[in-house]
């Protein structure tokens, strides 16, 4: 499957990527993650991120879209992918279009995790992220607490709370949604591929893209 998976920060992109890849080894191809990743490597493209992204800011297009342009021309490609949080802004939604036109490429859908805003709140502020980049498993301190505190379950690597996820960040990040990527909901819209699931659990959200493509 080709998808966006479209949703505030918070709004559970992340985990239905996961579980989407499980259905037909489609990719799932985080922005954030690879961003992550290259600050903790300390590559040229980290050092340029590093400051955005800790003030809860976009990374520039321009940045953005070189990782995309090389990522969805990797072979783990072709089976398909699930992008998540990506694109974040009009010109990157454009600029996707032209790019997958190019590569001769049909999405799916764009798919939006529409979650109320005070869960998502709560959600940003306990959530706790495997700092190894190339784990980066999700946990929740109330519903989801790895079984050592601290501790990921799947690597052993420390689980942390992200630096962009203080009170005063993820206030920023969801002004930052509202104002660059919310309108991205329209531009799928008009495009006649958005799919909006109004949805709590990430179950909901499965049984729904499975729904709409009869799998
Ligand atoms: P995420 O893990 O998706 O919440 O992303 C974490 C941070 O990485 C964001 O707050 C941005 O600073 C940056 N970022 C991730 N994806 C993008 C994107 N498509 N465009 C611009 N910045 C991005």
């Amino acid at each position: 499957m080709k998808l966006i998976l479209l949703g505030a920060p918070g709004a559970g992109k992340g985990t239905v990527a996961k579980l989407l890849t499980n259905i037909d080894g489609s990719v799932q191809i985080s922005t954030g993650d690879i961003l992550r990743g290259a600050v903790t490597a300390g590559t040229e493209l980290g050092k340029e991120a590093e400051g955005y992204m800790k003030r809860g800011d976009l990374v520039p297009d321009t940045l953005i879209m070189g990782i995309m342009e090389t990522r969805l021309q990797e072979p783990d490609c072709e089976k398909g992918f699930l992008l998540d949080g990506f694109p974040r802004t009009i010109p990157q939604a454009e600029e996707l279009t032209a790019l997958l036109e190019r590569l001769d490429i049909t999405l799916d859908m764009a798919v939006e995790i529409d979650v109320p805003k005070d869960i998502i709140l709560d959600r940003l502020c306990t959530r706790r992220t495997c700092e190894n980049p190339e784990c980066q498993a999700i946990y929740n301190v109330k519903s989801n607490p790895p079984k050592v505190e601290g501790i990921c379950d799947k690597c052993g690597a420390k689980a942390i709370q992200r630096e962009d996820e203080t009170e005063e960040a993820i206030s920023h990040r969801l002004a930052t949604y509202n104002e660059k990527t919310a309108p991205l909901i329209g531009f799928y819209k008009d495009a006649g591929l958005l799919m909006s699931v109004p949805a709590v659990s990430s179950d909901a959200v499965i049984d729904a893209v499975k729904g709409k493509l009869n799998i």
